[in-house]
């Protein structure tokens, strides 16, 4: 009978959640959703060397914003908490120890010096990777080597300790990877995992196994960096005869830098001046704020949807995802193997295709707090006029005010390089005259001032192609933009007629 579906994201708090992550958290989700299943946010904080303050609410909110919810987790309970691990502490000891009872795990006593001692003696002995294993236990101080009443007298004396995993010395091991297939481990490469740590605490493999078998986990989808201690996990699984109930396994292929080898870091948003995470993160060492995606204007959708194709395929060309569709679409079978390159531009464009689909009001909404902060207050249907005309320009609405400033704003400098260029011979006097035949013009509508600006310019000679650079320049500061005439319109009468004779006396009345 199958069980029903429940799947978890189990980040450590350790700093701020990656994209990556993102995306594990992402898959989880579409899953569930898809599977009518339950989804669980676990966190695992057992290692507490690494635990960075904060980390925990930044995954809720990075997750949140992105529009992935869960049924049970540290921030709603559930029938199974609690979710995090540091509070479920006493509960992982009586594991252990059944492990040790049952002959698959053991107590070791030996100290960081004797440890380091017995890897510079395998080096010495030209051992590759020297480890505590099978071979190497036998020669250190457990309670495998030790008499037994020697280890009674440790443990009653409150001598520090590790219980370690007894890894069988030359078995096979068979992980079944939904994404991979069968992945065959021999043992002999595989060392003595600590589980349990002189701390009072489980180690990541035994508190992350225990947990997935208390919480009933049907799939354990998570990153490619967990697959090499997928045979330990599956060895655990059957050493505690839980191999009925053990979930299906699907590692998730790594992300790549944009350009070039190796994995993603944050360096490579830093390098193209991009953002790396979902949302604002506060290094709560040195208080250091760095954007994320939202604050740089970027709609989740689009980030969803790019993370979404990162090592996933919906079989045939489309591109453009809503979360349901996703939730509809969404296959681990489509998951590849290999790397996923992380490209920027990539997001980039996605924000640009939802961008494009928002409505003119949606937009202007969005602009207005960019437009308030610089101390203007022009109206809604302007404004909105403003990003109908502006927004094919934009990859994101925070490229509103740099491209839109001069809707606003008469130019206060020309483009230099255009001015050069386009600002010379008979130019001056036809942006003079038609200073004067707008002036005079009633009604101010496009075709009517691409009317007037032909017939001005024929008037003089000249052709209008190739004057209205110039005149975009004079009424904008630059050299391009949306349709000029439709442009000249939402500028109005007035600011148009004022603009072209300031532009004249900025750049002069003659070439
Ligand atoms: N705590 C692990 C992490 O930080 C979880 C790995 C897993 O999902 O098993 O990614």
């Amino acid at each position: 009978m199958s069980r029903p579906v429940r799947v978890r994201f189990a980040p450590s708090p350790t700093g701020p959640l990656h994209p990556g992550g993102v995306r594990t958290a992402l898959f989880n989700y579409l899953l569930a959703k898809q599977l009518g299943g339950t989804f669980i946010l676990r966190v695992e904080d057992t290692d507490q060397t690494r635990f960075v303050e904060g980390a925990e609410q930044f995954i809720i909110d990075s997750l949140s914003w992105c529009g992935i919810t869960f049924d049970e987790g540290v921030h709603i309970g559930g029938p199974y908490g609690p979710y995090r691990q540091s509070e479920r502490k006493a509960m992982y000891r009586q594991f252990a120890d059944q492990l040790i009872a049952d002959g698959h795990a053991y107590y070791a006593f030996d100290t960081e010096t004797e440890l380091e001692e017995m890897r510079e003696r395998l080096k010495r002995a030209n051992v590759a990777s020297p480890q505590y294993n099978s071979i190497t236990r036998v020669n250190m101080k457990n309670s495998l080597s030790l008499p037994a009443d020697e280890t009674q007298r440790r443990l009653d004396a409150g001598d520090p300790f590790v219980i370690r995993f007894k890894m069988p010395r030359n078995e096979e091991v068979k992980v079944k990877d939904i994404i991979r297939g069968w992945v065959v481990v021999n043992t002999a490469q595989l060392d003595d995992k600590v589980l349990f740590k002189s701390d009072g605490m489980p180690t990541y493999h035994l508190a992350n196994v225990v947990d997935d078998y208390l919480m009933k986990i049907t799939h354990v989808i998570r990153g490619e960096e967990w697959l090499p201690s997928a045979p330990l996990h599956v060895l655990l699984y059957q050493s505690f005869g839980w191999e009925e109930v053990m979930p299906e396994f699907a590692h998730l292929p790594l992300l790549l830098k944009p350009d070039g080898d190796g994995k993603l870091s944050k360096r490579d948003g830093d390098r193209l001046g991009l953002p790396f995470y979902a949302i604002a993160w506060t290094n709560p060492e040195n208080g250091e704020t760095t954007a994320g995606y939202r604050e740089a204007g970027y709609f989740a959708e689009a980030y969803i949807n790019f993370l979404a194709l990162l090592g996933w395929n919906p079989g045939d060309n489309r591109e453009i995802f809503s979360m349901e569709e996703l939730i509809k679409v969404f296959s681990l079978d489509r998951v590849n193997k290999h790397g996923a390159r992380y490209d920027f531009q990539k997001l980039n464009w996605f924000n640009q295709q939802y961008l494009r689909h928002k409505s003119d009001a949606e937009l202007a909404k969005m602009v207005m707090p960019a437009l308030k902060a610089q101390g203007h207050d022009f109206n809604k249907n302007y404004v909105q006029e403003v990003c109908r005309l502006m927004k094919e320009r934009w990859s994101v609405v925070s490229d509103f005010w740099e491209s839109s400033r001069y809707f606003f704003e008469a130019p206060s400098s020309y483009d230099v390089e255009v001015a050069g260029k386009r600002w010379k011979d008979a130019v001056p006097g036809f942006i003079e005259q038609l200073a004067e035949v707008f002036e005079e013009m009633k009604s101010f509508k496009a075709p009517e001032i691409e009317a007037e600006f032909n017939k001005t310019a024929e008037n003089m000679g000249l052709k209008p192609g190739q004057l209205m650079q110039a005149y975009r320049l004079a009424i904008s500061g630059q050299g391009a933009g949306p349709a000029v005439y439709e442009m000249s319109e939402l500028l109005g009468h007035d600011e148009v007629v004022n603009r072209l004779r300031s532009a004249l006396q900025t750049l002069g009345n003659h070439g």
